[in-house]
């Protein structure tokens, strides 16, 4: 694909970069589960992508596929420019570009939230200790959690959690960031902190791509929309267009569901 193929989110909020991930005819199976089809999909830098579509149908693999969890079949996928690296040190240093956030934190439980944004940045990327620390210091309040520093994960509450989470991954400065419903375990009042959180970053430049059911997030903060189905990109667009006008009856369906 060439440099001047034309942004299809011209509209968006931000002004899209040039191209950060570029997956290529990516195939993936489980078994006999075709759960990845012909995958095509370019996030330029800068943008921000919502990937929606019913369970199942492959939201969460593809997320994992670009800071390889997850191996894939064919196809490929570069970050930029580049393919993503087999093992080793190349790919803790993948997994430091392509901040992740899950449904569940994943925070290191007998780790103060302190440690937990410091230690990526002291083993992956080297950092020394006080300027981890400040970093650290800085990104927790940053996310409006500074006060709890030193205290450990399960005296927080969700969102608190996952904006720790959120922090720790910005502390490698990822070139990437993917949250894979980042939202869906939290209690009703905490969605709008976390979101928050996102919208922010969104608005910083931050290139993200966003699996979620917040319908209002995607409409605020999106530059396009993916819909997936049965484990293919059925439809993109601009956000307005694709929940004001959706062109496919999958995503139709979908949306008479959600909304
Ligand atoms: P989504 O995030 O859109 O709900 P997933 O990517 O989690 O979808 O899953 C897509 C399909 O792949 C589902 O049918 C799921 O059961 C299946 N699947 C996901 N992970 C695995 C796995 N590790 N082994 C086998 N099947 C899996
Ligand atoms: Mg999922």
């Amino acid at each position: 694909m060439s440099e001047v193929s034309v942004t299809k989110n011209a509209e968006g909020p931000a002004p899209a970069g040039d191209q950060l991930v570029v997956l290529d005819n990516v195939n993936k199976h489980f078994g006999a589960l075709h759960v990845l089809q012909d995958i095509d999909l370019t996030i330029r830098r800068g943008e921000v992508v919502v990937v929606i579509g019913p369970s199942g149908s492959g939201k969460s693999t593809l997320c994992r596929t670009i800071n390889r969890l997850e191996t894939i079949d064919s196809g490929s996928i570069t970050i930029d420019g580049k393919p993503l690296p087999q093992e080793g040190r190349e790919l803790a240093r993948l997994r430091a570009d392509v901040g992740m956030v899950f449904q569940s934190f994943n925070l290191f439980a007998h780790k103060t939230v302190l440690e937990n944004v410091m230690l990526g940045q002291t083993k992956v990327r080297k950092t020394d200790k006080a300027a981890a620390e400040e970093k650290a210091r800085t990104l927790l309040d940053r996310v409006g959690v500074g006060t709890q520093a030193d205290k450990y994960p399960a005296q927080l509450s969700g969102g608190q959690q996952q904006r720790v989470a959120i922090a720790r991954a910005l502390a490698m400065d990822p070139k990437v960031m993917l949250f894979d419903e980042p939202t869906s375990a939290l209690d009703p009042e905490m969605i709008n902190e976390v979101l928050d959180v996102m919208q922010q970053l969104a608005r910083d430049g931050m290139t993200m791509v966003v699996v979620t059911h917040e319908m209002g997030f995607a409409r605020s903060a999106a530059n396009r929309v993916v819909f997936m189905a049965d484990g293919r990109i059925i439809e993109e667009a601009e956000p307005n267009q694709f929940f004001t006008n959706p062109r496919s009856d999958r995503a139709k369906d979908f949306l008479s569901k959600i909304l």
